[in-house]
């Protein structure tokens, strides 16, 4: 079976970064997608924040620049799913459904998904109301009313920044108390622009057919009562899950399950980077993934022309037979 220089496992602006790095070092990656090709920009619309777009870009079409740019200087892209990989021998072994690949270097860039609440609706109107990143979308709602669904930490400090932007922000938890620190909450709770939804839950976010959210209903699980809110958005603030699930027992990971990385990219094991998402629950901004994807291209071209010899003149070359 040939060897890969590099396997880049996630297609999001990390892992199309590291491909374009490492394509452009003449390491002919391997990307290999994942179940999200492109990665959560592929549900947003317009990106405000991406540098060098002056008037925004949508999401989806973002993406499939970086990954024309990175297929232009040599990466390989194919799509599939990684269902296990052993980086206990290396060079490393990455097998998708289909195929058994190996590589002497691997860029994990799995990223993170952000929890949602389940509806049909949610999923439907997400990019059009529904959003899960108040610093990417918030700016959208200005003067108009909004809700946050969540009591931790993320969707108090999303409430208080839509504040700026948003005539009112609602706060609709499940429970009666908070999650979030005590500061957090002292400062949401100050805020006279918001209030809060206690034992609820989210049944419906409606668009009465214009395709954008124009009200959310939520029911008291407690009183049985039921409301219909108007709001023109409805931010999903109810945590994020690393995709990490195929590195159990493999890399280190934090308590929340995030690949622990030192020194720039590097993992608990050497020739393993992680970059965007997967390794930072943080800044979680598609700018920050593709600065840490490039750090990953790197650290992984340094790491592969420290090999021995024998490895490391095959380091530039596309594929050993
Ligand atoms: P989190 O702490 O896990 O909170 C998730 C919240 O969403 C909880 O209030 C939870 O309700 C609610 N929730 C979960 N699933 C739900 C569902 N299906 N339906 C309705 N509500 C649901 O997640 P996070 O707020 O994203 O924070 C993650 C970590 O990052 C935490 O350690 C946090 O402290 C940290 N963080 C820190 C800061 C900061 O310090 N500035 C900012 C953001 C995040 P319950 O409370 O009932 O479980």
């Amino acid at each position: 079976m040939s060897v890969r220089n590099v396997i880049v496992i996630g297609s999001g602006p990390a892992g199309l970064t590291a491909a374009l790095y490492t394509a452009r070092a003449n390491l002919k990656p391997l990307v290999i997608e994942g179940l999200e090709a492109g990665g959560q920009l592929m549900l947003t619309t317009l990106v405000e924040n991406w540098p060098g777009y002056r008037d925004g870009i949508d999401g989806p079409d973002l993406m499939a620049a970086m990954r024309e740019q990175a297929q232009r200087f040599g990466a390989e892209i194919i799509r599939g799913n990684v269902t296990s990989v052993d980086l206990l021998s290396h060079p490393f072994t990455v097998k998708t459904s289909d195929a058994e690949y190996r590589a002497r270097a691997l860029i994990v860039a799995t990223g993170a998904s952000a929890r949602l609440l389940g509806l049909a609706s949610e999923r439907s109107l997400l990019g059009h109301g529904v959003s899960t990143c108040a610093t990417c979308d918030g700016y959208f709602f200005r003067g108009k009313p909004i809700a946050v669904v969540g009591g931790g930490d993320s969707a108090m400090e999303e409430a208080i920044f839509l504040t700026r932007f948003a005539s009112h922000v609602t706060v609709v938890h499940r429970r009666d108390t908070l999650r979030a620190s005590k500061i957090m909450q002292d400062k949401a709770f100050a805020n006279p622009k918001i209030s809060f939804e206690w034992n609820a839950d989210v049944e419906e976010i409606k668009d009465t057919g214009k395709g954008e959210v124009t009200s959310m209903v939520i029911r008291n699980h407690q009183t049985g009562d039921v409301k219909d809110i108007p709001v023109d958005g409805v931010f999903v603030a109810i945590g994020h899950t690393p995709n990490t699930v195929l590195f159990n027992g493999q890399l280190d990971t934090d308590a929340n399950g995030y690949i622990v990385t030192h020194a720039g990219s590097r993992t608990s094991v050497p020739g393993v980077f992680a970059c965007g998402d997967v390794q930072d629950h943080v800044y979680r901004q598609a700018i920050t993934a593709a600065g840490s994807g490039c750090m990953a291209a790197i650290d992984a071209e340094k790491y592969l022309e420290g090999l021995p010899q024998h490895l490391g003149e095959a380091a530039h070359v596309a594929t050993l037979e």
